[in-house]
């Protein structure tokens, strides 16, 4: 099969690493790609993984090349190509592609979408409201007592969620995103909904449109620095299994929410076939869905994908022809950890271009898999080229080991500026 992988980050790395193990991949490119991705190579006849100048949005142009290549199977990685229709595009024009449609996408372009149909389908969530006009929005919020999380409705590059603690606080965050525009368009309308106290975990579930096979728990981090201080990221690292459920609790949580959700879908004509990640919070009253994703996290993908036995090519293609109940999900028993390594500066403002060391020693490590996810090649090296520059993924035979071995190799990568949390996976040893 030829495979076409779209994105350029650790998820799209830990997709393309983990699609190329599969007998199933004989060509396989990725657009744009990053300098880890280009390194890889298709198990079946080690031909190389081809990165290809298209950005993730440029839908003509990745239309085109899925054509004139004639991909069997397209695998979208990030949000914003899903949210602007590319699946609705391919399939028009006959190309078999993964990923939700645009509908079916709205889950996590549309925060007013999915707070909607959750309450309307009975999915446990917090208690919320949507707003365009900046005082009805401040009432409410007041009557919250200010502490509330105020959501941007569309896509903000995961900066459109504002944590509020007091009246002054919302009130500044509705008048940020409504009336300063933030966001711009993203942010005419917002939702506003109740602070949730409890464990944060995510959670992943492959669809096909009729059936939901939830992955095992994972945690993300992201806090830029320690102790869940400092600005939040797009994820400073991961692990999985998370301990805070077991087996059992996964699958009640699973019912709770994939139930419903899946009725919901079936009601309302949508179909999903992709990769559905509810953000959860763990509260005394049980769990609630903060968000809904519509795609792989990032970096949950790297802990889910080194862990995942089962043959992927074959897992997506079963998504999208809707066959998922014919197939199991295999996890290895191992745990894994993914340890996000920064350039200076990032969440804010950072540069490109530093020369990175050690990859090499890294790689030669037992169990560790660098992925990359802001590096390109320059000068027969490979530099820097975005805030979240590797993600270091571990497998060991306990969080313990896992948690050792991706920081061995963590020490062992060298660039000007360099910031990593130290604490990836403490939150399960407490
Ligand atoms: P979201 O993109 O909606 O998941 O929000 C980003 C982050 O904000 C989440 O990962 C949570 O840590 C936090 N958050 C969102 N909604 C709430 C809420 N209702 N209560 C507490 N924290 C929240």
């Amino acid at each position: 099969m030829r495979l076409l992988v779209i994105g350029s980050g650790g998820r799209e790395h830990a997709l393309v690493w983990k699609l190329a193990q599969s007998p199933h991949g004989t060509q396989m490119w990725c657009a744009p790609g990053n300098a880890g991705i280009a390194e890889e190579r298709l198990a079946k006849n080690q031909s190389p993984v081809e990165c290809v100048a298209i950005g993730a949005e440029d839908l003509p142009k990745l239309l085109a090349f899925a054509q004139q290549k004639q991909a069997d199977l397209t695998v979208v990685g990030p949000d914003n190509p899903l949210a602007l229709g590319i699946v609705d595009l391919f399939q028009k024009h006959r190309l078999r592609i993964w990923g939700p449609n645009q509908k079916a996408a709205q889950f996590e372009s549309s925060k007013v979408f999915s707070q909607k149909f959750m309450e309307k389908h009975g999915i446990p969530t917090a208690k919320g409201r949507t707003f365009s006009d900046p005082s009805t929005a401040k009432k409410f919020a007041a009557k919250l007592g200010g502490k509330c999380a105020v959501k941007a409705d569309g896509l903000a590059l995961g900066k459109g969620v504002l944590i509020c603690s007091t009246d002054a606080e919302a009130n500044r965050a509705i008048d940020e995103i409504l009336v300063s525009k933030a966001f711009g368009a993203a942010g005419a309308k917002i939702v506003i909904q109740e602070f949730l106290e409890g464990v944060e975990i995510s959670l992943h579930a492959l669809c096909d449109g009729k059936v939901a096979k939830i992955f095992p728990t994972s945690q993300d981090h992201k806090r830029a620095l320690d102790g869940d201080q400092g600005l939040n990221t797009g994820g400073m690292g991961a692990y999985s299994p998370a301990p805070f459920l077991n087996d059992q609790q996964i699958a009640q949580v699973g019912q709770q929410i994939l139930d419903p959700w899946l009725a919901g879908c079936g009601a309302e004509g949508i179909d999903f076939r992709g990769l559905l990640y509810p953000g959860v919070m763990l509260t005394k009253d049980g769990p609630k869905v903060l968000e809904f994703n519509a795609r792989f996290g990032d970096p949950e993908a790297q802990v889910y994908l080194t862990r995942l036995e089962s043959d992927l090519v074959e897992l997506l293609e079963a998504s999208v022809n809707g066959a998922l109940d014919r197939h199991e999900l295999k996890w290895s028993a191992t745990a894994a950890v993914c340890v996000v390594i920064a350039s200076a500066g990032y969440p804010g403002s950072y540069e490109k271009g530093a020369a990175i060391s050690g990859l090499n020693e890294a790689a030669r490590l037992p169990e560790v898999k660098v992925f990359h996810a802001g590096t390109a090649r320059q000068d027969g090296g490979v530099v820097t080229n975005g805030g979240r520059v590797l993600g270091v993924t571990a497998l060991g035979s306990d969080l313990w080991k896992a948690r050792a071995a991706a920081y061995e190799a963590v020490e062992k990568i060298k660039f000007d500026g360099a910031h990593y949390r130290r604490d990836i996976g403490v939150k399960a040893l407490r």
